[in-house]
Formats: C-alpha cells, structure tokens, sequence
C-alpha cells in the first residue's frame, strides 16, 4: 500500500495503478463502515484509492470542523488490512489550491431539503469536494455509504445530470449489535446519550416494521422519538426511495436526525408501504 500527501504524488501514483481503479473518499476517523466500503471497492475493482480529507468546505460555521476526530495511523492500518493499493491523504492546500474554490457544484433543490435545512451550504461542499475527487482519481466506480442516505442522492444527481463518468455504489449502512449506525461522531457520546441516540435507529425499526401506509410508519417512529427525553430532533421524513415525493404503495426511505447533547446524528432505512 502506498501513502501519498502532495498532489504531484498521487498523480505519480495514480498513473501506476491498473484496471478499473474504485475510489472510497473519507473524513478519517475509519471505523467498520468504511472497512465495509473499502471492502466492496476490493471486490468490484482492480485497484482501490482510499482518500482520506475533512473537506473544510462541508462544514458551516459553529459545526465541528475544529474538534472532528482524526486518528491518521489507526486509519491507515485498516487500509492496509483492507487490501487498499494506494491511500491519497492531501492538506487542505492541495485540494484548494486557491484557498478556496471559484467555482462550487450547485446541488439544486434537494440540497436545500432535510440536512440541507439545518446545514445550508453543506451539499455544495460535499459535491464540489466529490467532483474534484472524481476529476483527480478518475475512478471507474466510487463506493459511498447509505448511512449518508441524502449525500447518496444528491452524487448520484451529480453524476449523473453533470455528465460525470464514475458509477457510483451505494453500500448498506453498518450499524452495532444494538443498532445504532456507526458513525466516527459517536465517540463524542457519554454513555447516558449513547443509550438515547439508540431512539433514532429504534424509530426506523418500529417505522419499517409498521409496514402500513405513510401516516402509520410516521406513527411509529415518531412515538419512539417522543418517548426519548435524551435526543432532539431535526427531522423525522418519509420519501421516495430518490427522496423524491413518498409513494402511496412500494419502496420509500424513512430518514431521521437528531441532536444528542452536543452530537448531532443521522439515520435513515428502507420501509415497504
Ligand atoms: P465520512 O468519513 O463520514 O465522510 O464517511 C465516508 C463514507 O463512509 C461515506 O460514504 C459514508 O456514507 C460512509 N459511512 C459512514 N458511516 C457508515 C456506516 N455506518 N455504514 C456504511 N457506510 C458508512
């Protein structure tokens, strides 16, 4: 596995890498989401980039850029064990060369929905971070989690209504044995508020289990949520597996987030109306 930083590096790396190269783009912090990531990147591709960037420009001001936690050595042992052939870990210099970038990629209206409402701009950093990841790596395939069910979305409307070559794999969400998604944020959880963040994977449980039309799934979930003193919630929403308008039979996505204490946390799964 080779490590690079600069950008004259990873283009020099790049161009000796073979075959359909599969590119996993990551803040660090890695746990087994990612490993579950990387693994799908090793099954379906020749070659395997693991970048690893907190993306300043995803983070509003008053959200945890400062205190985002990064654990570089851990993360690169798990790409070594993960079979990635080449890890880019860049500063922020050599992915905004500028200090910043000119052009952004606009998200367009679902940018401004769900996450987009309590975190105005933050689509317009994730999208101009990915194409610029996608234009540097060149990818045949990019792996992103379904956790991030909304920024799922949102790449593949990127990808697909700006031209863009790279197929893009979504991967089911990794969660523990209790349910809760795993996230690199919940390291910040005291253990009273790891207990109450369970509400949110608890409510998409009862909600898909619900297995009735819209207003009872919403029912469901909700009167977990309530019953949980400990969270405070953003958004409870069910919508078309495209977060587009919910059907009244078929696939839909019930997505949640919340705050913990300090944490902010997101979910979201699949439900049969
Ligand atoms: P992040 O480092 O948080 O930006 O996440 C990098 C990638 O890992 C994104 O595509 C996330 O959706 C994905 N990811 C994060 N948590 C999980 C999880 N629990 N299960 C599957 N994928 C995840």
């Amino acid at each position: 596995m080779r490590v690079v930083t600069s950008r004259a590096e990873f283009a020099e790396a790049r161009e000796g890498l073979g075959g359909d190269v599969g590119l996993v783009p990551t803040m660090g912090a890695l746990h087994e989401g990612h490993a579950s990531l990387l693994r799908a990147a090793r099954g379906g591709c020749t070659s395997v980039v693991a970048t690893i960037f907190v993306n300043p420009l995803q983070f509003g001001p008053g959200e945890d850029l400062a205190r985002y936690p990064r654990s570089l050595d851990a993360d690169l042992a798990m790409c070594a064990r993960e079979g990635v052939d080449l890890v880019w870990a860049p500063e922020v210099a050599d992915i905004y060369p500028l200090g910043d970038s000119r052009v952004t990629v606009s998200p367009g209206p679902l940018g401004s929905e769900l996450e987009g409402v309590v975190r105005p701009g933050h689509f317009t950093g994730v999208l101009t971070v990915v194409a610029k990841f996608l234009g540097l790596v060149r990818p045949a395939r990019a792996f992103f989690g379904e956790k991030d069910y909304q920024q799922l979305t949102l790449i593949r409307q990127l990808v697909g209504d700006l031209e863009l070559r790279a197929d893009i794999v979504g991967v089911p969400t990794v969660r523990e044995p209790d349910g809760l998604a795993l996230s690199s944020r919940n390291v910040f959880l005291s253990p009273t508020e790891r207990r109450a963040a369970l509400a949110l994977s608890r409510a998409l449980a009862a909600g898909a289990a619900a297995a009735g039309a819209a207003p009872e799934v919403i029912a469901a979930a909700q009167a977990v949520l309530t019953a949980e003193p400990g969270i405070e919630l953003d958004y409870l929403a069910l919508r078309g597996v495209g977060l587009d308008a919910v059907p009244e039979h078929g696939a839909a996505r019930l997505l949640v987030a919340a705050r913990v204490g300090t944490t902010r946390l997101i979910d979201n799964t699949a439900v049969q109306l």
